[in-house]
């Protein structure tokens, strides 16, 4: 059999990918990590998987498995060619998420550029991510819908102002 790490005739296999992960128990094969993790996670609305680690705080990220990132095991082991010299980043905002195609790597300074942008917009509302972008959205939803209801509610007093003048002037 021959060995499936290590240097042979100057040939660099490449290394286990698992210990590519900081702070995971020894004893987790892929496969068993991708079990752990889908056992440990539940699917929400907006379609995020959210996994429960060991602290009791949600919304924030999530150690496991050891004292493994269970965002950058996930990365590793459903994503695929992980590069420790990025870091796994959030689509979705969401930071106790695994799902996959929420999952990307950025450099450091393209996650700390992300961050600069105000998390909220001139009227105070969270902004959204674009998911395709993984910035913050320019247009807020909100306020864009505050915007159009005062349009909306605008047009139909002056038609009801239209329709009174009118019933005026037919008297
Ligand atoms: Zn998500
Ligand atoms: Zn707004």
């Amino acid at each position: 059999m021959p060995p499936t790490t290590g240097n042979i005739g100057g040939a660099r296999y490449p290394p286990d990918v698992l210990s590519q992960i900081k702070g995971l128990s020894r004893h987790f094969t892929e496969e068993t990590l991708r079990a752990y993790l889908l056992d440990r996670s539940a699917r929400v609305e907006d379609g995020c998987l959210v996994v429960r680690g060991y602290g009791s705080q949600r919304g924030e990220y999530q150690k496991l498995a050891g004292r493994a990132w269970a965002h950058i095991a996930a990365y590793v082991v459903f994503v695929g060619d992980y590069d420790p010299e990025l870091e796994v980043d959030h689509l979705c905002g969401v930071p106790d998420c695994i799902e996959p195609t929420h999952l990307r790597q950025v450099s450091h300074a393209e996650n700390c550029r992300r961050r600069k942008q105000q998390p909220r917009c001139r009227n105070g509302h969270d902004r959204e991510i674009d998911i395709h972008t993984g910035r913050y959205r320019k247009v807020c939803r909100r306020c864009n819908g505050d915007a159009q209801k005062r349009w909306r509610e605008r047009q139909a007093r002056q038609v009801a102002e239209g329709r009174a003048s009118y019933g005026r002037a037919t008297d």
